[in-house]
């Protein structure tokens, strides 16, 4: 024991003191001593030298032992107290042990004093030791006290193997509705609802007692009142039982407020996914974020993840996409929104679509540009509209045009045979003239007036045609009988024009039936060699025909000086000619050919041509046999 010890000695007498100095000097050559023989010297020397041991004389003339006993069992109760006396009964004895003496030593036997103080020191150390120990479960008890039961926190302990409550605090109490002693003659499955009853056992069955679990659950109050939780729970040994130390959070509230959220959230994406309009929005690094239904569509993707994350680099692999791009970087730097811009994009068929777009910058609390928002509404069928309308109007002034330009032509047609009659009839009355001038004006007369009858048999044809009046007489007919009329009918005109006509009989059966109208057959022809004979100069005429399945296809070529494809479709339309200028070196008024492509069409078949400018131009039409 190397450790200093204070010793205090309760003696009257200074030899005997020095004699128990010796003694225990000889035990702890390390002690320091102080000597007191009165009572008010003892308490200070208790309260300021605070002694390791007390060695006490019985009886002084103004003090005595048990009563410095009393004192200091009172004021330091753990100091080792021991009585050395000259003669002791065994009362007294007992009353010193009864009053806390650790021991007594008979002065008679001093040499004992030693392993008596050190007894006393040891017993007093195991003392000490129990003492903090005790005072150690009594801090933690108040700990536990406060951090258990008076917690705000809602908490309880069960036993993980029969589930019942082996401890409840007083939030729990509270908020469940429940006395202490209602709650702990309860289990877990008491405070559950049916459905969730299942679940715990479930649970209980496959969950490791080791971990910590963290879990939602709906609760019950005892009013029967339910309520969503969180729980938290860790596995304890309490009072030798397995068990869960479980905290409590009443998440009512924030479910509430989550699926108020959700709800929310659901109908704003009902909104937008059900508007007519693409709506998106993007980050500040231009990637999609939100795409609505119509943007899909739009971009030609089946889901909106195909979309997500992605810039409009990454979404259209072409010039749309860097156009985009652009755009939303530009917006994104500068903050100057996109305001109705027309933009087209394919869609997954390849079919075009417009969008009149908008794009909108999105800022947070500083003002920060986070990304954007855009709408684009579809134009597709306005610019459709409007492009019909442009047409229409075109198409409006071109007929306007062409009236005005047939106008002139029929002045000048009809004036021209007209005047002619008009004027060889006047001169049929001049006696100046012989009988020979009087038949070749005759000739013109006759000529003239076949002219004007045709002219106003077209208009007339063309009216009733325009007007559906126009009807076949449908009959037995053979082609070839036809052909050979049109050929003698016409092969003198073009003689006397120096060109040929000729008849390509190369591809033709002997000879074809048809049931169709031969006159209106032969109108359409009428139409065709006509044109070829007025835009031919020199070379050839040539008619034929072919049988091709269920039709025959008829055919009127000539090398005369050919239409430019860009007219091949419009001088079917009524009025049309291709030189439409008042210098005009052709007559005609451009009803032919959309008489007959009318009379075709009635006839089941249809009209088209080959042409090269300057080479040749080439009609077929076609009859169903
Ligand atoms: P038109 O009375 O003016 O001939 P059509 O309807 O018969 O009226 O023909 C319309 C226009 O088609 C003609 O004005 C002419 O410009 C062009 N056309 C028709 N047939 C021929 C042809 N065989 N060769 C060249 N141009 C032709």
């Amino acid at each position: 024991m190397d450790r200093l010890y204070r010793v205090l000695l309760v003696e009257d007498e200074l030899y005997d003191a020095e004699l128990n100095i010796r003694e225990i000097k000889k035990i702890l050559p390390n002690s320091v001593f102080e000597r007191v023989d009165c009572k008010n010297a003892f308490i200070k020397m208790i309260e300021t030298y605070f002694p390791d041991i007390i060695i006490s004389d019985y009886n002084m003339p103004s003090f005595d032992g048990l009563s410095a006993l009393k004192i200091a069992s009172e004021i330091c109760p753990a100091t080792p107290f021991i009585v050395v006396t000259g003669s002791i009964n065994e009362d007294t004895a007992v009353d010193c042990m009864k009053a806390g003496a650790t021991d007594y030593v008979l002065k008679d036997s001093l040499k004992r004093l030693g392993s008596s103080v050190l007894n006393a020191l040891e017993q007093s150390k195991i003392r000490k030791e129990r003492m903090d120990a005790f005072k150690t479960i009594q801090l933690n008890e108040t700990k536990y006290r406060y951090m258990f039961h008076s917690n705000p926190q809602p908490m309880w302990i069960y036993d993980v193997e029969t589930l019942a409550f082996l401890e409840v605090n007083e939030a729990a109490l509270k908020h469940y509705g429940y006395t202490q002693e209602e709650f702990l003659l309860m289990n877990l499955k008491d405070i559950l609802p049916k459905n969730e009853i299942e679940r715990l056992l479930d649970n209980t069955d496959t969950s490791d007692y080791q971990h910590i679990n963290t879990d939602e659950w709906t609760h019950k109050k005892k009013n029967g009142e339910l309520f969503s939780v969180e729980i938290v729970s860790y596995f304890i040994i309490f009072h030798q039982r397995n068990a869960r130390h479980v905290l409590i959070n009443d998440i009512t509230e924030r479910k509430k407020a989550e699926e108020k959220l959700i709800r929310e959230r659901k109908l704003l994406r009902t909104l937008i996914d059900n508007l007519p309009v693409t709506i998106y929005v993007k980050d500040a690094e231009c990637r999609k974020i939100i795409a609505n239904r119509a943007d899909m569509e739009v971009i030609g993707a089946k889901t909106e993840e195909e979309v997500l994350g992605k810039t409009d680099m990454e979404i259209f692999s072409n010039d749309i996409g860097a156009r985009g791009y652009a755009d939303d970087k530009r917006l994104i730097e500068t903050g100057i929104p996109v305001l109705n811009k027309e933009e087209f994009f394919y869609d997954a068929n390849g079919i075009q679509h417009w969008l009149l777009t908008s794009k909108i910058p999105l800022t947070d609390e500083n003002g920060k540009i986070t990304g954007l928002v855009g709408i684009g509404h579809h134009i597709t069928e306005q610019r459709k509209m409007q492009a019909e309308l442009v047409e229409a109007k075109e198409k409006a002034e071109e007929s306007d045009r062409l009236k005005s330009a047939f106008l002139a032509n029929m002045s000048h047609e009809i004036r021209t045979p007209l005047n002619s009659i008009i004027g060889f009839s006047e001169l049929l009355d001049d006696p100046d003239f012989d009988s020979d001038r009087k038949s070749e004006f005759i000739k013109h007369i006759v000529d003239n007036g076949n002219s004007l009858l045709m002219i106003i048999s077209d208009i007339m044809d063309f009216s009733m045609l325009e007007a559906g009046q126009l009807k076949l007489r449908q009959q037995p007919i053979s082609v070839k009988k036809i052909m050979n009329e049109l050929f003698s009918e016409y092969s003198h005109k073009a003689e006397t024009r120096g060109i040929q006509l000729r008849f390509d009989d190369s591809q033709n059966d002997p000879d074809i039936m048809i049931t169709s109208d031969s006159y209106r057959i032969k109108q359409v022809f009428n139409n065709l060699i006509g044109n070829s004979l007025k835009f031919t100069s020199e070379g050839f005429i040539e008619i034929g025909y072919k049988a091709k399945g269920e039709e025959i296809e008829f055919h009127v070529k000539d090398s005369g000086i050919g239409i430019s494809p860009k007219f091949h479709q419009a001088i079917f339309e009524r009025f049309r000619q291709v030189d439409t200028t008042k210098s005009r070196k052709y007559g005609g008024n451009g009803l032919g050919l959309a008489i007959s492509k009318n009379l075709v069409q009635l006839l089941g078949g249809k009209i088209w041509l080959k042409s090269e400018p300057n080479q040749y131009s080439d009609f077929f039409f076609t009859i169903p046999i």
